[in-house]
C-alpha cells in the first residue's frame, strides 16, 4: 500500500491506491491514529465523527482563551505508544512534565500517600497494616503478572494486604472506579494500572502538552487531511454491510451510503451489533462478547480562585461524598493552559443506567458543591468562577475473571474488518496510550493482509 509517486494525495489517485478505500468509524485518538496511519500508507481514508467535534472522550470545550479536556487528560513517562506518535507528529517538545502527588481523604482529613514516609504516617490503618500495603506495592512491582487474569483484585488485595487493609484502603479505591462490580474485576487490572502509574516504584510524574490536548488533536485531523484523508463530523454510522460484490457500504443517516474495502471501528463496540443486523454482516458481529458492558462518568469541573490541596488526584471515597477523587490539574498545568484559573476536576464513576447519570447539571453541581463543602469547611460559594458537568456513557470496561480470553478479536472479517475499542485494551490501561498501542497492532494486521 505504497504510495504512489504519481499520487497528489487528492483527486487522480491511481488504481492501486483507489482499490484501498479505508473507512475509520469514531474519531477519538484510536480512529483520528488509524486514520493517519493508514492515510500515510497510501490509502484513501474517510474518518465518520458522530459527534460534531473530535477527540471523543479526551475531546474539549473552549473557556475564555484555553481549550481545556472535558475529562482531564495527562500522559506518564511510560506511555511510550502516545509519546512515539506525538514525536512522529512534531509535538514532542510541546509536552512539559511535572512531578505530581496523589492524596487520600479519610474522616476529613487529607494524607499524602506518595513515599513510605507518609505510608508509615497513614494512621486509618494499624502499623502492621500500614506495612502490609507497602509490601503490597513492592510486590505488585516486581511479582509476574502472570495468572493474574483469572484472581480477583479482592482475592490478591486481601492475601497482600490483609482483609482490614482490604477494606479500609484498596476497597474504596476499586469500588469508586467500577461501583458494586468491583469485587469482579482481576487483579491484572490492577496490577498494569499501579505499574504504570508508579513506573516501577519511581516518583511519580506527569505531563501535558502546551496549548492542551485539542493540539494534539488537531495536529492528526490536519495530517490526516494533508495525507488525502476526509474527516466527517456530526457522521453517525448507522449500518455497515457487505455488498454482493464483497464490498463495505457504510450508512449515515439520509446520506447516500458510501463503498469500501475495508474498515476500520474504534467507536465503542455498542452500536455494532445494531449496525451490521439484517444484513451480511449479521454473523460477524456475534464474535463480540455480548456480556461485555462498560462503566461510565459524571464528571465536574470547576474553575475557583484557589485550589483546595497541593495534589494532582486526591482519592475522596466516603458515603456522603457524592464524587470518588478530586484533579486539579492546576498542580500539572502551566497558567497558560488553564487561562490562569484554578482546576478541578470532581469525578463520579457511574454506570448509565444509574439514577445518578441522568441527574440535571443542576442537581449534579449542588451535591458536589456541597461535597466539597463538607470536606474543606472554608470553601465557599464564591471561590467558584464557573462549572461544567460533562458525561460519557462508555468509559471502560466492566472487567471480570478471564476478561483477556472474553475480550473481542481485532480481526473480525479477514482482509475487511477490524477493530479497535477500549473493550481490548486490557490489560494495558485505559488511556490514550493504551488505544494507540492497540491500534499500531490494527493496522499492522491490515497492512500485512493487503
Ligand atoms: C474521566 C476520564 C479521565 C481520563 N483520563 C485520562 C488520562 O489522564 N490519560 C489518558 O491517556 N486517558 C485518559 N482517559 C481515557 C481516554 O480518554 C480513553 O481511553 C480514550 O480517549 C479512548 O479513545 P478511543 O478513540 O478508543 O474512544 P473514544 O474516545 O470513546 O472515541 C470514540 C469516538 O467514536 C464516536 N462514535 C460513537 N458512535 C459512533 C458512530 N456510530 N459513528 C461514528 N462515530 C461514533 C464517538 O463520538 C467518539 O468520538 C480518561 C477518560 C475519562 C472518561
Amino acid at each position: 500500500m505504497a504510495r504512489s509517486p504519481k499520487d497528489t494525495g487528492a483527486t487522480s489517485m491511481p488504481r492501486t491506491i483507489d482499490a484501498h478505500r479505508i473507512a475509520v468509524v469514531g474519531g477519538g485518538i484510536g480512529g483520528l491514529v488509524a486514520a493517519y496511519w493508514l492515510a500515510k500508507s497510501g490509502a484513501r481514508v474517510t474518518v465518520y465523527e458522530a459527534s460534531d467535534q473530535l477527540g471523543g472522550l479526551g475531546t474539549f470545550f473552549q473557556y475564555r482563551n484555553v481549550f481545556l479536556e472535558r475529562f482531564y487528560h495527562c500522559m506518564l513517562p511510560s506511555d511510550r505508544h502516545l509519546l512515539g506518535v506525538l514525536r512522529e507528529l512534531g509535538l514532542e517538545d510541546q509536552i512539559y512534565w511535572k512531578e505530581t502527588s496523589f492524596g487520600f481523604m479519610r474522616d476529613g482529613r487529607l494524607y499524602g500517600l506518595n513515599t513510605p514516609l507518609e505510608l508509615l504516617q497513614f494512621s486509618p490503618l494499624s502499623l502492621a497494616d500500614r506495612i502490609r500495603v507497602g509490601l503490597t506495592g513492592l510486590w505488585g512491582s516486581v511479582c509476574s503478572s502472570k495468572g493474574l487474569d483469572d484472581v480477583t483484585c479482592v482475592e490478591w488485595l486481601s492475601r497482600l494486604s490483609g482483609r482490614r487493609a482490604f477494606e479500609i484502603f484498596w476497597k474504596p479505591m476499586l469500588q469508586a472506579k467500577f461501583g458494586d462490580r468491583y469485587h469482579e474485576v482481576p487483579a491484572l487490572w490492577f496490577w498494569t494500572r499501579f505499574n504504570r502509574e508508579k513506573g516501577g516504584g519511581k516518583s511519580e510524574c506527569k505531563g501535558y502538552i502546551h496549548g492542551g490536548y485539542r493540539r494534539i488533536i488537531d495536529t492528526l485531523a490536519d495530517s490526516i487531511k494533508a495525507h488525502g484523508g476526509t474527516v466527517k463530523l456530526q457522521a453517525p454510522v448507522e449500518k455497515l454491510d457487505l455488498a454482493e460484490d464483497g464490498l463495505l457500504t457504510v450508512h449515515v443517516a439520509q446520506d447516500t451510503p458510501e463503498v469500501f474495502d475495508r474498515a476500520v471501528i474504534t467507536a465503542p463496540i455498542f452500536f455494532l451489533r445494531k449496525a451490521m443486523a439484517n444484513g451480511r454482516l449479521a454473523s460477524v458481529a456475534g464474535q463480540i462478547d455480548t456480556e461485555i458492558d462498560m462503566q461510565g462518568v459524571v464528571n465536574a469541573v470547576l474553575m475557583l480562585r484557589r485550589g483546595f490541596t497541593k495534589h494532582y488526584w486526591v482519592a475522596t471515597i466516603d458515603e456522603e461524598t457524592p464524587f470518588q477523587g478530586i484533579v486539579e490539574s492546576t498542580t500539572l498545568l502551566e497558567k497558560t493552559d488553564t487561562a490562569g484559573v484554578h482546576l478541578a476536576y470532581l469525578m463520579n464513576y457511574v454506570h448509565r443506567t444509574e439514577p445518578r447519570f441522568h441527574q440535571s447539571d443542576a442537581e449534579i453541581l449542588e451535591a458536589y458543591v456541597a461535597g466539597l463543602k463538607r470536606l474543606f469547611p472554608d470553601f465557599q460559594d464564591e471561590d467558584v468562577i464557573d462549572r461544567f458537568v460533562f458525561r460519557a456513557p462508555f468509559v471502560e470496561p466492566l472487567y471480570t475473571t478471564g476478561y483477556q480470553q472474553r475480550k473481542p478479536p481485532t480481526v473480525l472479517l479477514s482482509g475487511k474488518l477490524y477493530l479497535a475499542t477500549t473493550t481490548q485494551v486490557y490489560p494495558e490501561v485505559t488511556s490514550w496510550n493504551g488505544t494507540v498501542g492497540l491500534v499500531r497492532k490494527v493496522i499492522d494486521e491490515l497492512l500485512a493482509e493487503k
